[in-house]
């Protein structure tokens, strides 16, 4: 992963997308000297990889001779990154992603990417990082967390919706992993929002 300096059609698609008033900026990396002065602005940093390019709600440092700087460590080692300031940006906002191939199946990727996004505020983030989530809500992140790393294998190998599935089968990946997933990621969105709302509901305390 990196972050595009070019500004391909993709790219310019999610810019668009994104939809800021604001210019965009390719600003550098320097971590951690946001302590004299100046002041954080928020916006989006620009990811791109094999088959996405994304939009992170982020914030930068503007030093006082008025230059941006991107200060919270990276995923990954970047010198420069592409930054769109939007000031109306909520810094818990989901990720907008566009897909950077001609692949159709790349969509399907996106929608489990997603919902991985959707899920996360369900769980509590641990100090190592990880997630912790309730054996429901967890339950299907898994199952969702395998579908995502078994369909970018297969997109990595250059197969199609027609190719037989990564699972095995023999079927075509559209008649089975892929059947239906669009639509069965949108019932999980639906229980999964029910099943902690409920459990949300039992937790109230009633003061007498
Ligand atoms: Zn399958």
């Amino acid at each position: 992963m990196t972050s595009p300096i070019e500004i391909t059609a993709a790219v310019q698609m999610l810019i668009d997308r994104v939809g800021s008033e604001y210019e965009y900026e390719i600003v550098p990396v320097q971590p951690g000297i946001a302590t004299n002065g100046g002041r954080m602005i928020s916006g989006w940093t620009v990811w791109l990889s094999e088959f996405i390019c994304e939009a992170e709600p982020t914030e930068v440092w503007e030093n006082e001779e008025g230059d941006l700087i991107a200060v919270n460590t990276p995923h990954v080692s970047v010198e420069k990154i592409l930054f769109i300031p939007d000031d109306t940006i909520n810094l818990e906002a989901k990720h907008i992603r566009v897909s950077v191939s001609n692949n159709p199946l790349v969509d399907h990727l996106i929608a489990l990417a997603d919902l991985k996004d959707f899920l996360l505020p369900y769980g509590t983030e641990l100090e190592d990082g990880k997630v912790n989530f309730n054996t429901y809500t967890g339950n299907v992140y898994n199952h969702y967390d395998a579908l995502f790393n078994n369909l970018l294998l297969f997109l990595s190998e250059g197969k199609k919706i027609g190719a037989k599935c990564y699972c095995g089968s023999m079927k075509p990946y559209s008649q089975c992993h892929g059947k239906n997933l669009p639509a069965a990621i949108e019932e999980d969105k639906k229980a999964v929002k029910k099943f902690n709302d409920a459990l949300k509901e039992e937790e109230v305390v009633v003061q007498e």
